[in-house]
């Protein structure tokens, strides 16, 4: 499989560490509001690639961590903490929010078919490999004690800025030259490793440590959680874009000093989802969520279709115009796979055939797109109901847009309340037609016509069948 690695910025043949396992670390959200559809298109990417690999036949150990923690509002390491913000903007505790939106998050998951991670690991659960990192961190002589905070020292390193194609946005967001400077660092782009001191005092969750009563910063949560649960050779490591840098950048400046070599081999990041107003973006406060799609009558499956028709590498501009063509997209879709009867045996030959050009599709830095192609070429391909059926039940184990269940499941004639009540529908209008009460039957006719029921007279009697 060729993906596109941000460290090099080619796309490369992925061959992992081992034949094993692949290892695949995942940033988590931090959970101090719902999830956005931005923040879940990346996850909705993220979960394609683990399915896939599991797909092209990898063993893989996804891991995720939970930011309870130590992500301050700017990446800068300035501001307030995020978890505080939410729990004053609610009037409840850190833990409490962490654990609502915790819960949310999983739920919003749930509803677009993202698989949970094999570990889920909040940051307040590892305050202790926390600790032992930084302590190794400052006896190999890269992190210094200044002013009651730790401090990576990022001149102790061969080479920082290591995605290289940082813009100078990206840059400033990690070497501002603001009021906000924090005169305790050695370097501009040194960053806190345990904060004692900050100017946010009211800090609510902290923990003793050798430096002094305090809490974590942001990036060495993700380094120790992957360390713990991954171990010391990272095959994949994933997060939405802006995470480049300063997070991933430190991450690794950590891991590396920790670890003593290098980490992890393949940087995987999904471009940003912008509305009319930019990037997406929790701290905007007025976001898209999947339970405002639902409640708009949405199903969240045609959101994560919506993701898939385009490349993760290219940013994507939400529109309901666009989502609407894609739910017309994705109802035809599922009513066409409906209709095939399952008839004749599975053609072997012929499904590997059609299953290899959805490999081709996603080998190629997993081009979901021209894998939704594939699902077409199966419904157009000269073979059986049973070949095409089967192949479009392997396809949909990575596209999981429930393309052969959704239609069943929402099959009305299995509700035998409603088949009563149609029938009762259709005998009232027997009789009102034989007492000549054409405007009761019309009546009739036009609700039953809303139930999407088409009412069949003939010489044999009268039927009636959905539309
Ligand atoms: P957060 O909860 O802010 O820590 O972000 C969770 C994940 O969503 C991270 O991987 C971010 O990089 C990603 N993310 C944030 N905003 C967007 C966006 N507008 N589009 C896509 N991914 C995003
Ligand atoms: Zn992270």
């Amino acid at each position: 499989m060729q993906l596109y690695n941000s460290l090099g910025q080619t796309k490369q043949e992925f061959v992992p560490y081992s034949d094993k396992i692949v290892n695949m670390y995942t940033c988590g959200p931090t959970v101090y509001h719902y999830a956005h559809i931005g923040n879940l298109r990346t996850y909705i990417m993220e979960d394609v690639l683990e399915k896939y690999l599991r797909f092209s036949g990898y063993n893989v150990k996804r891991v995720m961590n939970i930011t309870d923690v130590g992500h301050l509002s700017s990446d800068a390491d300035t501001g307030e903490d995020k978890m505080l913000a939410g729990a004053k903007r609610e009037h409840k505790s850190v833990l409490e929010i962490a654990k609502f939106y915790t819960d949310a998050f999983f739920s919003d998951c749930a509803k677009l078919n993202i698989k949970t991670p094999d570990v889920v690991e909040p940051a307040t659960n590892c305050i202790d490999e926390f600790i032992n990192m930084v302590s190794t961190l400052l006896d190999k002589g890269y992190a210094y004690v200044a002013g009651g905070n730790v401090y990576f020292d990022t001149s102790k390193l061969d080479e920082y800025y290591v995605f290289g194609n940082m813009n100078e946005d990206d840059l400033a967001v990690g070497v501002r030259d603001s009021v906000e400077e924090d005169t305790n660092k050695r370097n501009k782009t040194d960053f806190v490793l345990w904060f004692t001191k900050s100017k946010f005092d009211d800090q609510e969750l902290k923990w003793e440590s050798p430096w002094g009563y305090g809490y974590p910063g942001w990036h060495i949560e993700c380094s120790s959680i992957s360390y713990k649960h991954n171990g010391e050779y990272l095959d994949i490591h994933c997060g939405g874009i802006d995470n480049a840098f300063p997070h991933h950048t430190n991450e690794i400046a950590q891991s590396e000093a920790f670890i003593g070599h290098k980490w992890c081999k393949y940087w995987f990041h999904v471009l940003h989802l912008n509305d009319a107003r930019g990037k997406m973006s929790k701290s905007k406060g007025d976001f898209l969520t999947v339970s405002l799609l639902e409640s708009k009558g949405y199903n969240p499956l045609v959101y994560r279709m919506f993701c898939l028709q385009s490349h993760y590498r290219k940013p994507l501009t939400f529109t309901y115009d666009s989502l609407d063509n894609t739910a017309k997209a994705y109802e035809k879709l599922v009513t066409r796979i409906a209709n095939i009867s399952p008839d004749g045996e599975v053609d072997s030959a012929k499904a590997d055939e059609l299953i290899g050009k959805f490999k081709e599709a996603l080998d190629n830095d997993l081009n979901t797109a021209l894998g939704l192609t594939a699902v077409y070429d199966v419904l157009k391909a000269d073979t059986n109901g049973a070949t095409k059926l089967f192949v479009i039940g392997e396809l949909d184990k990575v596209l999981s847009l429930n393309l052969i269940t959704e239609k069943e499941d929402e099959e009305p004639a299995a509700d035998s309340d409603l088949t009563a009540e149609i029938e009762a529908l259709i005998q009232q209008r027997t009789e009102a037609r034989a007492a000549k009460d054409w405007a009761t039957a019309d009546a009739i006719r036009d609700k039953l016509k809303k139930m999407n029921v088409t009412v069949i007279d003939s010489k044999d009697g009268i039927t009636w069948k959905f539309n």
